[in-house]
């Protein structure tokens, strides 16, 4: 406990729960503490990922033990991979769903999500969608789309707009992680959120019906309304801090 302590002193790390696994020393201990196949942490090597980040050494361990997270770290410090990696997988083959949802604040981000999503899913059959400019006429593709994608990217506006259509034919039932990245952003609004986030969060987590269902939320900044909803919303809590506090 006490050499856990130093390590995670040592890279900036702070993690508050009940039974917080122990950071990841490098990423070859995926493989050898929770199973992911060699052929994943291949890929992160590929991809220039030498050594985990601070967030990630924390976010992916606690995620793989299936607890739920807030994770607050400075933006670039690889909050995209720390939830993309565990889900990738959790998640194992192909089987649609969607079986995890992403949401974050903008069009651009859930690109940006989307492009790093594909380099990490090379080794995996998994398929992953961003959904797009819903137009009426388009509502039925949409909908096959997402019902065949395991990881769906979206903003809530996309979604909840997709949602709340007349005889809707999605479903998720079948979402295991919940992803909500740049909370801070997200629960403070911004120009084109149509709507209150809470109340699409809300919406969203209902349509989730899985028992099973885990949130994870990621945060560049330290912001108390994110904190809050999380201590009142999920069981088993962590948060993780790395850097300094900029709330
Ligand atoms: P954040 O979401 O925290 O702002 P990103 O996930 O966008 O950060 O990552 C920032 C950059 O760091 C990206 O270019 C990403 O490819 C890279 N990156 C992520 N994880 C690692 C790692 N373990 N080692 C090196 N680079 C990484
Ligand atoms: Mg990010």
């Amino acid at each position: 406990l006490e050499e856990q302590n130093r390590f995670r002193n040592e890279h900036g790390i702070k993690a508050v729960g009940r039974h917080v696994p122990s950071a990841l020393k490098d990423f070859s201990e995926l493989t050898s503490r929770y199973n992911v196949s060699s052929a994943l942490v291949e890929t992160i090597t590929q991809c220039g990922y030498t050594e985990p980040t601070p967030v990630q050494r924390q976010a992916l361990p606690c995620m793989l033990e299936d607890r739920q997270i807030l994770a607050c770290a400075p933006t670039g410090s690889g909050k995209t991979a720390a939830f993309l990696v565990p889900l990738l997988h959790v998640l194992g083959g192909a089987q649609g769903g969607p079986r995890a949802l992403i949401l974050c604040p903008t069009r651009e981000l859930a690109h940006q999500i989307y492009r790093e999503a594909l380099r990490l899913s090379a080794s995996t059959q998994l398929r992953c969608s961003v959904i797009r400019n819903v137009k009426e006429s388009k509502v039925k593709e949409r909908e096959a789309t997402i019902r065949k994608s395991d990881i769906v990217i979206s903003t809530p506006n996309r979604l909840c707009y997709l949602l709340n259509q007349d005889n809707v034919n999605i479903s998720l039932d079948k979402v295991r992680w919940l992803i909500i990245d740049e909370a801070d952003k997200l629960f403070e609004g911004s120009a084109d959120q149509t709507s209150d986030f809470r109340q699409q969060l809300e919406q969203v987590l209902t349509a989730c019906g899985s028992k099973q269902r885990r949130v994870a939320m990621f945060s560049a900044t330290h912001t108390p309304a994110v904190a809050k909803w999380c201590r009142h919303n999920l069981r088993g809590l962590i948060a993780i801090t790395v850097g300094q506090r900029n709330a």
